[in-house]
């Protein structure tokens, strides 16, 4: 079986513990590789390799940085096709989803910060005759980049180019349940050239590995993607040590529905916004409000257009609907289908697990989920399923709508349907989150800042924020 390899100082190499993880394919129930099952000792190497390469990696000039990470990109590009077929029977998402989102994301995420950085500029505050400041800005040291399962390749790079670009080594960890293209990945620095110890991937449990990254002394920003839960957990260790922290967690996204809608654009974008990636992605819509004159047909229209919405082998393109990233993940949306029935909501479309055939028949499948008749503040309009599961609430008033789509904890995106200006204008204002789509979802420019407010996390990923985050400010102030 396929043994994962740890990307340590430029070279391939095993876990220090020797032992491995299962790695499955979610769409068979099968493991199909194995990997590295590291621990502190591994993190520890990966942060002296890290240390070792800094001054020379720092010193560079922008534009050979720039270069390698070009060049890193343009593998990846070459590459496309393995990665989308990695990808894919790793996670379990349809392969032509990764092949037209994830891995070319991943190929525009090293791009765009290899040329970013080329254009990052700093200030000059002039105090006339008396004195000049001027902000010089460096790079922090070492990073770690910590990553979730829903969009591996895509949100690992999303973290490590900006942090490469503007001159620090990382100590990344890639999820241990969707480890595959970071592997991949790790070849790929090798082959572009980038020196040794720059770039460190140390694969292996959140609790082993990734603690170890958050609590390392060295490593002085983290950024991380994944559970609230888990972000919680690393402000409380990395608080103390006063590191720079980005955290990018949950979501429980509102989808306002007006009356005055473009109606058929509407429906179909929210079918996609509710069901893209088996409704895995942060940035899904869960929560669907739709005026009360509009209920019935937009309810209508959608259910009929999930209806169309094939689910199974995530290599064959007919597929819109892959399997489940993994069995316990599967178990828990199930679960929230279940409490759902209890809590008094009616399921109008899927609501259950999929049994495929032939070498399908032990994968991870759910049918796409559609539930009416739930009040707003119960536990399901409430929590993060992350799954493909939505429920449809009817609302009045903007005031009643944004009374409930702020209810939540979370705060990461919304997406609000109307032809209105002045109304579309005044609900992205009170909409308590940290991206609003207007007529329109996951349009992204990656200059933009990207990030969550409440529990959905603290910092912005993006553009100059993502530069700004992983360099540090000094003021230099000269009397004239
Ligand atoms: P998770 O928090 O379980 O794991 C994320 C990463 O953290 C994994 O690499 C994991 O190994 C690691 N980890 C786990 N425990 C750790 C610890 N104690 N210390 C350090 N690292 C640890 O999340 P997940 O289940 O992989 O991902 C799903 C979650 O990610 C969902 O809540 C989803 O909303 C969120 N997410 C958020 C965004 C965003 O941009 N806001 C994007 C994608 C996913």
């Amino acid at each position: 079986m396929h043994k994962i390899k740890n990307l340590i100082n430029g070279v391939l190499v095993e876990p220090l513990s020797g032992t491995y993880l299962d790695n499955y394919n979610p769409s068979t129930g099968k493991v199909y590789s194995l990997i590295p099952d590291s621990d502190e000792r591994d993190v520890e190497i990966a942060v002296k390799a890290a240390q070792d390469a800094f001054p020379n990696w720092s010193s560079l000039s922008t534009q050979k940085r720039s270069a390698l990470l070009i060049r890193l990109s343009e593998l990846i590009e070459k590459n496309l096709e393995r990665f989308a077929v990695a990808e894919s029977v790793d996670n379990g998402k349809p392969v032509w989803l990764a092949r037209t989102v994830d891995i070319p994301r991943a190929v525009d995420n090293f791009h765009f910060y290899a040329t970013a950085a080329l254009h990052h500029h700093t200030e000059t505050h002039s105090m006339g005759e008396v004195a000049l400041n001027y902000t010089l800005r460096t790079p922090i040291g070492i990073a770690g980049c910590i990553s979730p399962w829903n969009l591996p390749l895509y949100l690992f790079s999303w973290k490590i180019a900006p942090a490469l670009a503007s001159g620090n080594c990382v100590v990344a960890k890639p999820s241990e349940i969707t480890p595959m293209t970071a592997y991949l990945l790790s070849e790929l620095v090798i082959e572009a050239g980038i020196p040794a110890g720059v770039l460190n991937i140390v694969h292996g449990l959140g609790t082993k590995v990734g603690a170890s990254i958050v609590a390392h002394p060295k490593i002085q920003a983290i950024s991380f993607t994944g559970g609230t839960k888990t972000g919680e957990h690393i402000a409380k260790v990395a608080g103390p040590m006063f590191k720079k922290v980005s955290l990018e967690l949950g979501g429980k996204n509102p989808n306002i529905i007006f009356a005055d809608c473009d109606f058929d654009l509407a429906v179909k974008t929210t079918v996609r916004s509710s069901f893209a990636n088996q409704g895995e992605i942060c940035l899904c819509g869960s929560r669907i409000f739709i005026e009360s004159p509009l209920y019935e047909k937009f309810k209508n229209a959608f259910i009929e257009e999930v209806k169309k919405l094939k689910v199974g082998d995530p290599s064959d393109d007919k597929n819109w609907l892959g399997a489940i990233v993994s069995k316990p993940h599967m178990e828990k949306i199930l679960h929230y289908i279940e409490l759902a029935q209890q809590e008094g909501g009616k399921i109008v479309h899927g609501g259950n697990q999929l049994k495929l055939t032939g070498e399908f028949a032990e994968g991870y499948f759910i049918a796409p989920t559609i539930i009416e008749g739930l009040p707003h503040d119960c536990r399901t309009n409430q929590e993060e399923i992350f799954g493909p599961v939505v429920t449809l609430q009817p609302f009045d008033t903007e005031e009643e709508v944004l009374g409930y789509a702020n209810s939540t904890n979370y705060g990461l995106a919304a997406s609000v349907w109307t032809q209105h200006l002045t109304k579309a204008h005044h609900v992205a204002a009170k909409l308590q989150s940290g991206i609003v789509w207007v007529n329109c979802w996951l349009l992204r420019d990656l200059r933009t800042p990207f990030g969550g407010v409440k529990s959905s996390g603290v910092g912005r990923e993006g553009g100059f924020e993502a530069l700004n985050f992983f360099t540090e400010e000094k003021n230099v102030c000269i009397k004239l």
